[in-house]
């Protein structure tokens, strides 16, 4: 086969050459070191104010859903408020945190398989999670793991995306497939911490557009061509 063809399929399945058990030791030792106490950023006092607060981060910052969160828990202070809520209100009341109406027909439609089939409780697992509006993995695994610390899989955001491109743990872009990559090289015991660190070294030092790498614990075991040193 010509090497073209090779690098092609390569590329095709996804392989990434930096995952021998060796290297993501180090990496994860490294980001231990970093980020001892990583945790999740969205505010909320249970499960179910973290299911509406993940569905509420789709494209906003968690500081602008915070800020969005405080005053909308006090107004909706339970499942059936969301549930049974007026949507058009509702959509005010999250607009900040834009795509509001999508986010209000999730929130409405989830709060109400939650009350009405799930007992007011959040589920605890993946299949019945995914069963709820506007919930997939990604939701699904920040709510398992921060609420009910269930290591269901890998919470693969934006930053993760960028990061396990940039750390050679997956060549793939669809975050699905990411996900799975991940899965397979990471202990299990270390997905919802893992999860949280990446998510934090992408936000502080790993940023997209000007990853601070002089700063970057993870430097030496990293070879991207995005490192700005
Ligand atoms: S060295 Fe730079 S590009 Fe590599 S992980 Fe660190 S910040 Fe990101």
């Amino acid at each position: 086969m010509a090497k073209s063809k090779v690098k092609a399929k390569k590329r095709a399945s996804g392989n990434a050459r930096g995952t021998s058990p060796r290297r993501v030791r180090a990496i994860l030792e490294k980001l231990d070191e970093a980020f001892p106490a990583a945790t999740c950023a969205l505010e909320h006092k249970n499960p179910f104010q973290l299911l509406v607060a993940t569905i509420l981060s789709a494209q906003c910052t968690d500081v602008r859903v915070n800020q969005v969160a405080r005053t909308l828990f006090q107004k909706y202070p339970s499942p059936e408020a969301f549930a049974y809520a007026n949507p058009r209100e509702l959509q005010q009341d999250i607009r900040p945190t834009g795509f509001f109406r999508n986010k209000t027909k999730s929130i409405v439609g989830a709060s109400k398989k939650i009350v009405e089939e799930f007992g007011r409780q959040v589920p605890r697992t993946m299949d019945e999670l995914l069963t709820l509006p506007g919930v997939a993995r990604k939701t699904a695994n920040v709510v398992l793991g921060t609420a009910y610390g269930v290591a269901s899989g890998i919470v693969v955001d934006t930053h993760v995306q960028r990061l396990a491109g940039r750390l050679d743990l997956s060549r793939n872009s669809d975050p699905k497939k990411i996900e799975q990559d991940l899965m397979r090289v990471i202990p299990q015991e270390k997905w919802i911490l893992f999860s949280h660190q990446l998510i934090w070294h992408g936000r502080r030092v790993c940023q997209a557009r000007k990853p601070r790498c002089a700063e970057c614990k993870l430097e030496r075991l990293c070879y991207s061509k995005d490192k700005t040193i």
